[in-house]
């Protein structure tokens, strides 16, 4: 067999490399073994290296590797994500420089699913393993390498120690005595010296160095006072027993756990966790990152031994901390944010993902996973239950409920009985009519000074993020929409138009209203901050507190606000969807709706579902006391059916009517979605490329013409300007794939841009099963 000879330029420009290769006579093997490696700042896709012999059997997937790559033979690190034996003879590969992690940074089954998420979200592989990796975790945070000396005896026999200066004898007597090897500070503070002595005897040969990566400092949590498990009442018995029986089949099911709010879903997630626990397995909890209260994590730290939690404020030492502690089967429950679905725990036994409607479950940067869609895979994979809670389940998961693919299990009721808040409307049609419109209507003002003088708090909600242009009769409350795509057309004031900003449909903007003939259509912007000055008007020495994301930007602003309104100190407490979701105060008795309508007509196919999540969350923070409470919603459209079945309470009813309606448009969960964004800096040049994108992805789609209509199964919205036209300097366009296959619009896209060309300056990216349109 030939040998391959040892190429000289590599060795001249990595010296040291080639040290590690074995003697090339070695290659004389019949089969040798190669590594896939990826590359997380390099070019996508994987690349082959040979596996020199004196790595065999170290070299595992999960390993960072150091390898040369490209012409210049530059070292760079990459993932090591497959091994295999390959005849010798083909192709002559380059060698492995170097291992970077002795053991591989995550197990098979993990590996497997970040290759699974990189396939589903079309993005590199590489990428996806940088984020399940936190960045702490690669880099080792909170380690760092020290020197423990010990005595050299062979050398230390040879000598008269009585020659050796003083202070060198004492350090030498130490060590003696010690029995173990010993870090320069601990010798020093001993021997009361200066790093001299240690030095010197080091350089005669003396003393003998070990480096060690130790960590800088242990973090523990003080210990939370025990509480013992509060007696279920029937319907959380039921519930749990149900979730019992699909622990103890061993095999992997979804359950929704479908409960209003207030129901006592937390203690049926914490007895269902205690029943895997007495498996020796660990648990997932996945929270809303807003969620991760102080109150939540003394719920769960009262009830088990050890739980880590991950939140975002964590530091990359202490990350890296609660990594190692919970891969090493130490920790029982592990709570956070998203991304705690990649928690390494060894011996998983349940996931739960609470408020599983929530959109902060979608990370918005690439790779743009779910949170539940990579939950359900992963307890798929590793055959265990996910348990999915909400009192407002997103369309996607009550439908595959109703489906029968999940499990549904109920909690109608509340929690000792108590009801259910009343909600009624206000008609700001009426209430707006003449005299300058105030944000608070009469109705309303009158409930919040009658709950402040019989000593209640108040929580008044007004979701508006700034975006909010489109074309409403303030008389009727009619909103113009697109005859196609079914979602509000938005007022483009410099071209007098309203357009579609899902598929590029325009008309002139009208000047009176198509249904009433009202003139004046337009629409007024009201946000939280004007909201606040009006509420400080006109509840003078009432205290106040506006939480939005503005206001809550310093760190531990959140907790304090949370904690102001609880003790009492804010009695009024105003702003976004922050505020709506997941509180538990019993003293508030009234709860405002400022806008039902901000929601509604925002340019998203998902803007009903929305509005409905947010009236039926935010209802949900009053009437968890014995004071009880109530809801007013202010509205220009209190007869539309969404805001009749928030205001009843009626989710049943409003997931009938809305999954009819995205059946007849062809909208999830009828249809797979992929968004397309094109960004660039010039508006001619990312017009034209997004254009270039759309022809192509229809071409691969076998879709010549453009949408003949809303029920056509396979379409290919746009391009059109993103609602969010510009950002940061960038012209957006965007475009919507929709396919009841949504593998056929991966390929679609793959296919489109395997050999694409981007103009300088302009960017793309794929959003798959995108949640935010903007
Ligand atoms: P949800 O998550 O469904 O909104 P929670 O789990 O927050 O509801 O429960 C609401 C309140 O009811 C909490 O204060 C909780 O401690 C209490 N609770 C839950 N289950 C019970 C029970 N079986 N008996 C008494 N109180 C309970
Ligand atoms: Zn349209």
């Amino acid at each position: 067999m030939a040998r391959p000879s040892r190429p000289e330029k590599l060795s001249d420009q990595l010296p040291g490399l080639f040290d590690l290769l074995p003697p090339w006579e070695e290659d004389d093997r019949a089969e040798v073994l190669v590594a896939k490696v990826v590359f997380p700042d390099g070019p996508s896709g994987d690349f082959d290296y040979l596996v020199p012999a004196c790595l065999a059997g170290r070299v595992q997937p999960g390993q960072r590797v150091r390898v040369p790559l490209g012409k210049g033979n530059r070292l760079a690190v990459g993932y090591c994500v497959e091994v295999g034996s390959r005849p010798v003879g083909q192709r002559q590969l380059k060698p492995i420089g170097q291992l970077v992690d002795e053991r591989p940074l995550l197990s098979p089954a993990m590996l497997r699913l970040t290759q699974w998420m990189a396939d589903y979200y079309l993005c590199d592989w590489a990428t996806v393993l940088e984020t399940v990796l936190p960045a702490g975790v690669r880099h080792r945070a909170g380690l760092r390498l020290t020197t423990f000396w010990e005595l050299n005896q062979e050398a230390l026999a040879k000598l008269d120690l009585a020659t050796l200066p003083p202070k060198q004898r004492l350090v030498v007597q130490i060590l003696r005595e010690a029995k173990e090897p010993l870090t320069a500070p601990e010798i020093q503070r001993v021997a009361k010296c200066s790093a001299g002595p240690i030095t010197a005897l080091h350089r005669k040969g003396l003393l003998k160095g070990r480096r060690v990566r130790i960590r800088r400092q242990d973090i523990l949590e003080p210990p939370e006072p025990r509480q013992p498990n509060l007696p279920l009442n029937p319907d959380q018995q039921k519930a749990l027993e149900i979730i019992r029986q699909v622990i103890h089949s061993g095999q992997h099911k979804t359950i929704l756990l479908y409960g209003v709010t207030g129901s006592g879903k937390t203690e049926v997630y914490i007895q269902a966790i205690q029943e895997v626990l007495r498996f020796g397995r660990q648990a997932i909890v996945l929270v809303p990152e807003i969620s991760l209260t102080p109150q939540t994590l003394q719920r769960f730290r009262a009830r088990f031994d050890s739980v880590a939690v991950l939140h975002s404020h964590l530091t990359d030492a202490e990350r890296h901390w609660q990594w190692e502690r919970i891969a090493s089967g130490k920790v029982q429950v592990v709570i956070g944010a998203r991304s705690a679905v990649f928690a390494p725990v060894p011996h998983l036994g349940i996931i739960v993902l609470d408020e599983e409607h929530e959109a902060s479950f979608k990370q918005q940067q690439t790779p743009r996973y779910h949170a539940r869609e990579v939950a359900l895979w992963r307890a798929a994979a590793e055959g265990v239950p996910l348990i999915l809670g909400s009192a407002t389940p997103s369309l996607e998961t009550w439908y595959q409920a109703q489906q029968g693919h999940y499990l549904l299990v109920q909690l109608p009721r509340r929690i000792e009985d108590r009801p259910l808040p009343p909600v009624s409307t206000i008609d700001l049609r009426i209430e707006n009519s003449g005299k300058k419109p105030l944000a608070i209507s009469r109705p309303l003002y009158a409930a919040m000074r009658e709950s402040l003088r019989e000593g209640g708090q108040i929580i008044l909600l007004l979701n508006r993020r700034g975006f909010s242009t489109h074309i409403q009769c303030p008389a009727c409350g009619y909103v113009l929409k697109c005859p196609l795509c079914d979602i509000a057309l938005t007022h483009h004031r410099t071209q007098q138009i309203a357009l579609c900003h899902y598929c590029d449909y325009h008309e002139p903007a009208p000047t009176a209203c198509p249904h009433c003939q009202f003139l004046g259509i337009l629409y007024r912007g009201l946000g939280t901050q004007r909201l606040e000055v009006e509420v400080r008007s006109r509840f003078s020495g009432v205290p106040c507190l506006r939480m939005d994301t503005d206001s809550m930007q310093a760190r531990g602003a959140y907790d304090r606000a949370l904690e102001a309104f609880r003790t009492g100190k804010v009695r009024i407490l105003l702003g976004t969807q922050m505020i709506a979701k997941g509180l538990d105060f019993p003293e508030v008795t009234l709860v405002g709706v400022v806008n039902a309508d901000t929601a509604l007509h925002l340019p998203d196919f998902r803007a009903s579902e929305r509005t409905f999540q947010l009236v039926t969350q935010v209802a949900g923070r009053t009437g968890r006391g014995p004071k009880g409470g109530r809801v007013l919603v202010q509205t220009f459209n209190p007869d539309h059916p969404i805001i009749q079945a928030a205001i009843r309470h009626d989710y049943v009813r409003f997931a009938q009517m809305e999954l009819a309606n995205r059946k007849a448009f062809g909208y999830p969960p009828f249809t797979r979605m992929i968004r397309l964004v094109v960004r660039g800096l010039r508006p001619e040049p990312t017009a034209e490329f997004a254009k270039l994108l759309a022809e192509r992805v229809r071409e691969q789609l076998g879709l010549v013409q453009p949408p003949a209509g809303p029920q056509m199964p396979t379409r290919v919205l746009g391009p059109a300007p993103a609602p969010f036209a510009k950002l940061r300097g960038m012209y957006r366009y965007h475009l919507l794939l929709q396919s009841s296959d949504g593998d056929q619009l991966r390929q679609a896209v793959r296919r489109a841009t395997a050999d694409l060309q981007v103009p300088e300056n302009i960017q793309w990216i794929a959003d798959v099963d995108p949640i935010e349109m903007l």
